[in-house]
């Protein structure tokens, strides 16, 4: 018999109701032992909530509620109370403690999710879509997260899985009765049904890049010469005054990292300290780090000062911009400008150029808007119901389609027919780890080893 398990749910921060969750056989007999109704008798009745007191030694501990869940109808399909009680520290811990002392012990960080996996209740995308909820940053990608616990990108896979096992349906009966007029798997036929199951998994690949944005957020780095205006933008886009802006060149010295929402999409700006030649040492480190940064994040806006010409500095900031992602930001625009537009857009090639005023909020909704679609997410989104939002099951699918080469090139080769279907056979085994119906303990315990205590 499995251990009956109890964590505090709610979160650690002071509250005014805490919750305190209970699974496995012994729940109800433990609850009998510690809760007493105010009214009637105690009775075990599904779905119900109950009013009374936590009694440790006749001591009367808290006012609670208990929510009853009789298996398998509960969150791990096991036998689940939940107790609603005050939610300081102190008697959430005293009344957790109540329950290990009455024979549950705490449960590990994921273990409450892990039993509604191992029970069948849900699959593994779902369970990792547990944890994404949870981490989501954004609207946008706390939808993802939820149209994978609905089961979106299980049901993907199972069609998928379904199309192999025809295949491998076909294949062992041409093997079992070849003396049988069953039709054969004309290598034509074995290479259409398998592009068809290539095409699939590509797409899902291809969706990954969106749901990685839409889930680990892009970064953003914001360069240009001292003054320019780049810790003004930076606060433009927080709608606060977080970064320190100041008249004098080079203060702002060191990079900042906040995450912002942009139409959904969870963006780390970087702002990074000016370029400039300099001989003082603590700006050159904001110098090659500028750089540096203007080379890994995934947009670069490089901001000029509208209302000044050119400098050799500026120049010297376009030679060290290498990034296809530049947005560029001609910043002070309420002053009287004096920049050439026209010989930026030949140095940029025409990329795109955004006026704004940092200091007079203006532009901000063009800058927003230019960002996203640069995200290219829409097009990614409409294109794919089910996105891959998780790096373990992009890894799987592109190992999968590397199978699905090599299983190419054996049909091509006209290899014998049951070597293939022994390289298809893995192919279906190793979408199972996708779901979880053929993941090694190992895995399992991997991927809840990141949940939460509680979860
Ligand atoms: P950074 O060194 O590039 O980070 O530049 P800051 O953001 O610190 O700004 C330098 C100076 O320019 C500050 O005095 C800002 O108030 C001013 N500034 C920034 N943006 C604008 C703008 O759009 N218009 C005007 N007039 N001044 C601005």
């Amino acid at each position: 018999m499995e251990d009956t398990i109890a964590a505090i749910v709610t979160s650690s921060a002071i509250s005014s109701v805490g919750i305190i969750r209970i699974s496995g056989e012994k729940t109800f007999e433990i609850i009998e032992k510690i809760f007493k109704p105010k009214k009637g008798s105690f009775k075990i009745e599904h779905q119900k909530i109950r009013y009374g007191h936590i009694i440790d030694d006749k001591e009367i501990i808290d006012e609670v509620l208990v929510s009853f869940f009789i298996k398998p109808i509960s969150f791990t399909r096991e036998n689940v109370c939940e107790i609603n009680c005050h939610g300081g520290t102190v008697i959430l811990n005293k009344i957790l403690s109540i329950v290990l002392k009455n024979g549950a012990r705490l449960a590990e960080p994921g273990e409450f999710t892990k039993r509604a996996f191992l029970n069948g209740r849900i699959d593994l995308t779902q369970a990792e879509a547990v944890v994404d909820i949870i981490n989501s940053k954004t609207e946008k990608s706390l939808k993802e997260s939820q149209k994978q616990l609905e089961g979106v990108l299980s049901k993907k896979i199972k069609e998928i899985e379904n199309e192999i096992l025809d295949i491998i349906s076909d294949i062992e009966a041409n093997i079992d009765y070849p003396e049988y007029d069953v039709e054969e798997v004309s290598n034509q036929k074995l290479t259409n049904s398998i592009e068809s199951i290539r095409e699939k998994l590509q797409k899902l690949e291809k969706s990954f890049d969106a749901g990685k944005i839409l889930r680990e957020g892009i970064s953003i780095a914001i360069i240009g010469k001292p003054n320019v205006g780049k810790s003004s933008i930076l606060n433009m886009l927080l709608r606060e005054e977080r970064a320190i802006v100041t008249d004098i060149a080079g203060t702002t010295r060191d990079t900042i990292e906040e995450y912002i929402n942009i139409k959904g999409i969870p963006v780390k700006i970087i702002d990074t300290a000016g370029i400039r030649k300099s001989e003082n040492i603590v700006e050159k480190i904001g110098i090659e780090k500028s750089i540096d940064i203007s080379k890994t994040a995934e947009i670069v806006l490089v901001a000029f000062d509208y209302s000044e010409d050119f400098t050799q500095d500026d120049y010297d900031i376009i030679k060290n911009v290498n990034n296809n992602n530049i947005i560029i930001i001609l910043n002070k625009i309420d002053l009287k400008n004096k920049l050439k537009k026209e010989e930026i857009k030949q140095i940029f090639d025409n990329k795109v150029i955004v006026e704004i005023s940092a200091k007079e909020n203006i532009g901000l909704e063009k800058l927003e808007k230019e960002i996203y679609e640069m995200c290219n997410l829409d097009s990614i989104i409409n294109e794919n119901e089910t996105l891959l939002t998780n790096s373990r099951h992009k890894n799987i699918v592109s190992t999968a389609l590397n199978k699905i080469d090599d299983i190419n090139l054996d049909v091509s080769k006209k290899t014998p027919i049951d070597i293939v279907s022994v390289k298809i056979m893995d192919l279906l085994q190793l979408l199972g780890e996708i779901t979880g119906k053929t993941v090694s303990e190992e895995v399992i315990n991997k991927i809840f080893s990141k949940f939460c205590l509680g979860k």
